[in-house]
């Protein structure tokens, strides 16, 4: 029994590799730039934790903070006030750990889409041919074994954004912050990223932060969603949806719909309305 025991296969679940990784603690952290009248404030005090391996929305009216609150965790902003950690340690500046998409995909158009995924992993100092690999293994990921050859003004939109999220995922990143990243893209093209995404986070097991300002989009595809305020921003409700995906509005039993009414609300309070008519 015992040697039965020793010599079972090892439940996948055990492997270091599918440990979710990646626990964002943003504590307390208030965001000011100088503006030409004295400083502005771009984030409220914001106080929340991304849990290793969740999948979290951002929501909020344009302006609100949600770039800025991105661009802190990425490490390209430096909080005013608190603190940012990344698995226990502060985030002092960019890393590899983090990875950026952003809604205009940031390709190098001189490059070939190898060449874009290639650029990424050039910090690891790898031999070429182990480079060359690890950049076809990520295209092959999302489907562009094919185009690899090619250049940016070659690809379509979601294409593009493909290249950028091979890229990104190539690295290893243990969290992932996606800024509108579908955008640009047409509504046939965003549901065949939206499941290209969910395949990648969930074989990934990364922590990803996605900002949208599409209800539906973060209802969708979340663990969780948080809705900002007018600017300057602050978190003002969060809920936790626990519906199996693939998601459907029409599916009896699910709240949904309810769940889109009240954020619809929050973010666009029926009395405003009715001053504007
Ligand atoms: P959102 O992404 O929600 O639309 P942002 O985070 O981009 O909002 O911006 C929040 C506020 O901070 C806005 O008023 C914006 O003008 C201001 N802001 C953002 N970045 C800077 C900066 N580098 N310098 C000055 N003001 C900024
Ligand atoms: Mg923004």
């Amino acid at each position: 029994m015992a040697d039965d025991l020793l010599t079972a296969p090892r439940n996948g679940a055990t492997d270091e590799t599918d440990t979710p990784k990646g626990r964002v603690e943003i504590d307390d952290v208030v965001i000011r730039f100088k503006g030409r009248h004295g400083p502005v404030t771009a984030l409220s005090r914001t106080s929340h934790v991304l849990e290793p391996g969740t999948f979290t929305a951002l929501i909020g009216p344009s302006g609100c903070g949600k770039s800025t609150l991105m661009n802190a965790i990425a490490g390209f902003v430096t909080p005013s006030e608190g603190s940012l950690r990344l698995d226990g340690r502060p985030i002092a500046g960019p890393s590899p750990e983090v990875g950026v998409i952003f809604q205009q995909y940031a390709l190098f158009p001189w490059f070939t889409a190898l060449d874009n995924v290639r650029y990424g992993l050039k910090q690891f100092g790898l031999p070429r041919r182990e480079e060359i690999d690890r950049a076809r293994a990520a295209l092959a990921e999302v489907g562009l074994e094919a185009h690899a050859d090619k250049y940016p003004q070659q690809l379509s939109g979601g294409m593009k954004q493909r290249v950028a999220i091979a890229r990104t995922f190539a690295v290893g990143p243990k969290v992932l912050l996606l800024d509108e990243p579908f955008g640009a893209l047409d509504a046939q093209t965003r549901l065949v990223m939206h499941e290209l995404l969910l395949n990648i986070w969930r074989k990934h097991r990364a922590t990803v932060l996605f900002v949208t300002h599409d209800v539906d989009e973060a209802l969708l595809l979340s663990d969780h969603v948080q809705v900002m305020s007018q600017a300057p921003g602050r978190l003002i409700r969060h809920y936790h949806l626990t519906q199996q995906r693939p998601r459907a509005f029409s599916r009896s039993g699910s709240d949904l719909l309810e769940i889109r009414d009240e954020i619809l609300e929050l973010l666009h309070p029926k009395t405003d309305l009715a001053d504007s008519l």
